[in-house]
């Protein structure tokens, strides 16, 4: 049968499935090409390191390992967030400490401190590296209280917003503490499928609403206690948001790790 525009319809179709076959094949030439990018970005760093090697953020010293961001000094200077103040901050939500069970945030944040040029590097400067061995810092303080849960989950990013960044800067401290905490890193148990604003300028209660059905959790998230991971504890919206997700599906406890408590 011979449609409209003159082709029949069974040409059409041999067209269009031969133009999808092309789009794959184009797809999967780009993918090759995509560690090799990766590659060549990490090699530029790399040199790019040895030319000029990395200061520390806070002082300028050059640090001992410059895997971390921070000299021993500056690290040593970081004020400590108690566990009371975490607690506290959790509390001010609607579900607040109900779905989290333990709770740390490593150190406090300062707006304009050093470890604002920390979450700088980052979350937007393109260093996702150090995300690994702040994380390690992290699962090692949160191992001294308590125990070890079954796997690391780290707070997903909208694809949207990773594409733009190129990475995830809690899927980095995820690993960091799953490392040191001897367990899986299971990004796989969340996803953020639907986009959010962006939670800066926000109120409590309008960083809530814009957060709380923002998740999806997999079934096998069920019966597991499982370790949220997180840069920065703000309200707390978008983490206890996660972890009703996490309970939703069934998860048995949610805890929560994050590098800092900023101050309010
Ligand atoms: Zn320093």
């Amino acid at each position: 049968m011979k449609a409209p525009g003159g082709l029949s319809t069974t040409h059409r179709r041999i067209i269009a499935k031969s133009r999808g076959r092309a789009v794959e094949n184009w797809r999967a030439v780009l993918s090759l090409f995509r560690p090799i990018a990766a590659g060549a970005r990490a090699l530029g760093r790399g040199l790019l390191d040895l030319l000029y090697p990395p200061r520390c953020l806070g002082c300028g010293a050059r640090p001992e390992s410059p895997r971390l961001p921070l000299c021993p000094r500056c690290l040593s200077s970081l004020e400590r967030a108690p566990e009371m103040a975490v607690a506290a901050r959790l509390d001010r939500l609607p579900v607040g400490r109900g779905a989290i069970h333990r709770a740390l945030a490593l150190w406090i944040f300062d707006k304009h401190g050093t470890l604002q040029a920390v979450q700088h590097a980052l979350k937007y400067r393109s260093r996702p590296r150090y995300g690994v061995p702040l994380g390690h810092l992290v699962g090692e303080a949160y191992a001294k209280v308590h125990p070890p849960p079954e796997g690391v989950v780290p707070i997903p990013l909208h694809t949207t917003r990773r594409l733009e960044r190129g990475y995830n800067q809690s899927r980095t401290l995820g690993r960091g503490v799953a490392h040191a905490l001897d367990v899986p890193l299971r990004s796989d148990l969340l996803a953020r499928p639907r986009p959010t604003r962006s939670q800066t300028n926000l109120s409590r209660s309008a960083r809530w609403q814009n957060v709380r059905d923002a998740f999806s959790a997999s079934d096998d998230a069920a019966d597991g206690h499982w370790l949220l991971v997180d840069d920065i504890l703000t309200t707390g919206s978008t983490c206890v948001a996660a972890a009703q997700t996490l309970h939703d599906a069934g998860a048995e406890a949610v805890s929560l790790a994050t590098l800092a408590l900023a101050r309010q």
